[in-house]
């Protein structure tokens, strides 16, 4: 089993907004592109243009249909990669030390060298965050684009997550969550960012921004503005998103 560090000096993580991603897959296809590539293009690893493709892909999203009964139905676009969860419980599980989170910025990582494939990660992971990669025979997952972040070759606007740089929304903010006075702390402040299942006691660093009702519907009845019991608990989006992610 890996020990978690008692603190980190950073907490490296994004902060994505429900209420401006529009589900363009932009995001996938060039955390692909940057991170596991195929031969040329960022397609799945293997059958990519069979009836049956499959592959590693470090950030997915995921389509939901919402129907408030305050306001109109809407789609929602939910991005998900790893949340880079202070109480890891990929870090704590792995038994060979391959899965770690880094002191000095917070970020989990897997050093592949000493990954066993035994996927006891992607077990305790309760996001599903974690991707094995068939044809390495490892565990890969979102590594915050390190390699780019730190990368002094690289024109400084770049030096952000591939999918932060790329998301043509403006819907992926990338930054310290633990400097209360950084911009992606100040956007949490001001819009209610959230965890995502809180309950399960991870603390991720990841936030997200939830999406704002559309249109009210003009004459909801009464009985309708009443919580729905699905959604106790959490209130309103928020339970409802807790929820949904807990089915995945
Ligand atoms: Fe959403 Fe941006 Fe990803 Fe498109 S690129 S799916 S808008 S987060
Ligand atoms: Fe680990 Fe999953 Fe949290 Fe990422 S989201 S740090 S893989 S438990
Ligand atoms: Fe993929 Fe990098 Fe974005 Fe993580 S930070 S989802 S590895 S592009």
């Amino acid at each position: 089993m890996t020990t978690l560090p008692e603190t980190t000096e950073r907490k490296l993580g994004l902060v994505i907004d429900l209420d401006t991603c529009v589900g363009c897959h932009a995001c996938v296809v060039s955390c692909k592109g940057w991170n596991t590539e195929n031969y040329g293009a960022p397609l799945s690893d293997v059958d990519a243009y069979g009836a049956d493709p499959v592959g590693t892909f470090l950030n997915r999203v995921h389509a939901y249909e919402v129907s408030p009964p305050e306001a109109q139905p809407f789609t929602v676009h939910v991005p998900k990669s790893c949340l880079h969860c202070e109480d890891a419980p990929c870090v704590t599980v792995c038994p060979t030390g391959a899965s770690y989170k880094r002191v000095e910025d917070g970020i989990v990582l897997v050093n592949e060298q000493d990954c066993i494939g035994c996927g006891l990660c992607a077990w305790a992971c309760p996001y599903g965050a974690r991707e094995m990669d068939a044809l390495a025979g490892v565990m890969k997952k979102c590594t915050l684009c390190v390699d780019r972040i730190y990368n002094d070759n690289l024109p400084e606007v770049d030096r952000v997550p591939s999918c932060v740089r790329t998301c043509p929304a403006g819907a992926r903010h990338f930054g310290d969550l633990g400097d209360e006075n950084s911009a992606v702390s100040q956007l949490v402040a001001e819009r209610g960012g959230m965890d995502l299942m809180p309950e399960q006691g991870t603390r991720p660093v990841n936030k997200y921004l939830p999406p704002r009702l559309r249109d009210a519907l003009p004459s909801a009845p009464a009985s309708a503005a009443k919580s729905d019991p699905a959604t106790e608990g959490l209130s309103g989006f928020l339970g409802w998103v807790d929820r949904t992610l807990t089915r995945l």
